[in-house]
């Protein structure tokens, strides 16, 4: 059975007491909850996760990073290594958020290596893929997500491949409030699993964890989750206080 995911991204946000609060308030709620094969995960400032890793390792929480980089070690003055990352017992780390691809021009090669060192040091990707809206307006959609799978993670290996969690994140619906209806969710959830199966095998797909992110929120997903390829979400704003955040672990 596939693990269905929660996985809070916090961005830039919250002073050092904040962060500790909420991540806190979340490791209380969870002692109350029966998790079965649910898994909730946290992705805090990088400056935080020290704090956040200790707490974790009294709780169910597992705890990522937002970014890594694509070399082990060297001159890269102000970045944070797969090693490093490893030896604070991070278990995730997001790659490929759309925010990254914009603003700091990371391309799918480019997202090819960092997925590759992150797995050389057993850290497990959170790959984002998805859309912007002209893409989706042209019906480049599916077209757009099958070239990110493939220049970024086909060249995997099964056994590595199947430590990757995808999340399908539509650009459009990030922030915006827009979330992608459940079936048109449904529909990305589904064909990503079908290039799965037939790039590795049927099990494969079956065993891999896509989660949706996009205006995900306390009100909207139960809906989401409730799409047989969905299996949970990657939450950015609605994650940010506790309560929303346990709501939406609550509707997994
Ligand atoms: C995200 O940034 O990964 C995200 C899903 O953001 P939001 O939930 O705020 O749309």
């Amino acid at each position: 059975m596939r693990k269905r995911i929660v996985a809070g991204n916090w961005k830039m946000n919250k002073s050092f007491f904040e962060a500790e609060e909420l991540i806190a308030d979340i490791a209380d709620a969870l002692e109350e909850m029966e998790l079965d094969n649910r898994e909730v995960v946290v992705c805090p400032p990088y400056v935080y996760l020290e704090m956040a890793t200790d707490i974790a390792e009294e709780s169910r929480i597992r705890v990522g990073a937002q970014n890594v980089n694509d070399h082990e070690s060297g001159a890269f003055t102000g970045e944070i290594s797969a090693p490093m990352l490893k030896s604070m017992e991070v278990d995730y780390c997001i790659i490929g958020h759309s925010e990254r691809r914009k603003y700091y021009a990371e391309d799918n090669a480019f997202l090819k290596r960092k997925v590759d060192t992150a797995l050389a040091h057993d850290l497990k990707p959170i790959f984002c893929c998805g859309e912007v809206l002209p893409e989706r307006e042209a019906e480049q959609h599916f077209k757009v997500v099958k070239t990110q799978m493939e220049e970024s993670l086909f060249h995997l290996p099964a056994d590595l491949f199947l430590q990757v969690v995808i999340a399908y994140e539509p650009v459009w619906a990030i922030g915006t409030g827009v979330n992608a209806t459940p079936e048109q969710a449904q529909e990305m959830h589904g064909y990503i699993r079908g290039l799965i199966a037939e790039k590795y095998t049927p099990d494969i797909a079956e065993t891999t964890s896509i989660l949706y992110g996009g205006s995900c929120n306390a009100k909207n997903a139960r809906e989401l989750f409730a799409q047989k390829d969905v299996d949970g979400g990657l939450i950015g704003g609605a994650s940010l206080k506790a309560e929303e955040f346990i709501q939406i672990v609550k509707s997994l």
